[in-house]
């Protein structure tokens, strides 16, 4: 992937790196971390998790320090990570503009280190990136990258761009009212249909990155070279629920997706790329996720 016209406006930018709070202490604790990352590992909406631990820990506001060592950490993978998620807006207002009729909002891109507060509650590095409803921002903990290229061999800059791109989708999802009427099903039907629904959510999410780059080809922000796709689909296939599953169970257990297959994954990325048609992505309409 190569940008022709990077957009780097740090105006819906949010950088916390380098942060932690003044006693040195982890927001919410080792447990979060630990929590999380079971509920990750169990193909788990790692956000349930946090937000249970969040309310059982109570949450503390604690004073912030700033450490330099870190305040400026993965700088080039920031400007990279801003320049998806900026193109990503323009891609999207232009979209609800000329096809939805309605105005786009714009989210806010947060970076920090380790771990920060959302108002989803407590964030840390080992749940990975994620949108929080609540306040409109997208979480990243740039290290994630590093951790995508070494533990699911998932590398290259469209790799890395899909997975901005896919928390962007989330945001236009709550824009367009289906994060509300996810919520609205929770607790009223079982765990494993619940779990479906949120299959078709993220690959929806999946759809929506494909769109993305379909749309940013369009609008001359960036160039697709050589190999690109298959890196991004690459990534859609590491960080589908049956391959996480498989590496850390040695098996998976289809109940319990919440993310989608790696085939499915794959596949709803690349209809949206393809397509570049918003109304291609209806997931929840789809009978073959049934
Ligand atoms: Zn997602």
């Amino acid at each position: 992937m190569k940008w022709i016209n990077r957009n780097d406006s740090s105006q819906n930018y949010e950088d916390r790196r380098g942060q932690r709070s003044k006693k040195g202490a982890a927001i919410g604790g080792i447990g979060v971390v630990i929590v999380a990352l079971i509920a990750l590992l169990l193909g788990q909406n790692p956000f349930d998790a946090v937000e249970t631990v969040n309310r059982m820990t109570g949450d503390q506001s604690t004073e912030m320090v700033v450490d330099p060592a870190t305040a400026k950490e993965n700088e080039e993978l920031k400007v990279f990570t801003l320049g998806v998620f900026n193109s990503a807006n323009d891609v999207w207002r232009e979209i609800f503009k000329d096809q939805l009729n309605t105005e786009y909002e714009d989210p806010i891109l947060v970076t920090y280190t380790d771990q920060t507060t959302s108002a989803c509650g407590g964030a840390s590095a080992q749940i990975g990136p994620f949108y929080c409803p609540g306040d409109y921002r997208i979480y990243i903990d740039l290290d994630f990258f590093h951790q995508l290229d070494k533990e699911f061999n998932a590398s290259g800059d469209l790799a890395m761009a899909y997975v901005t791109a896919h928390e962007v989708g989330h945001h236009v999802q709550r824009l367009l009212g289906i994060l509300d009427q996810m919520q609205q099903y929770r607790g009223k039907i079982s765990e494993t249909e619940y779990n479906k629904l949120n299959v078709k959510l993220e690959l929806q999410a999946d759809f929506f990155a494909g769109l993305w780059v379909n749309n940013a080809v369009k609008m001359g922000i960036i160039a697709l070279e050589e190999g690109d796709l298959e890196e991004a689909l690459g990534t859609a296939n590491a960080i589908g629920d049956d391959t996480l599953q498989k590496k850390s169970m040695g098996y998976s257990v289809p109940d319990s997706f919440t993310h989608g297959t790696s085939a499915q994954r794959s596949y709803w990325f690349k209809k949206g790329y393809q397509t570049g048609d918003i109304n291609q992505g209806n997931t929840f309409n789809d009978p073959s996720l049934n």
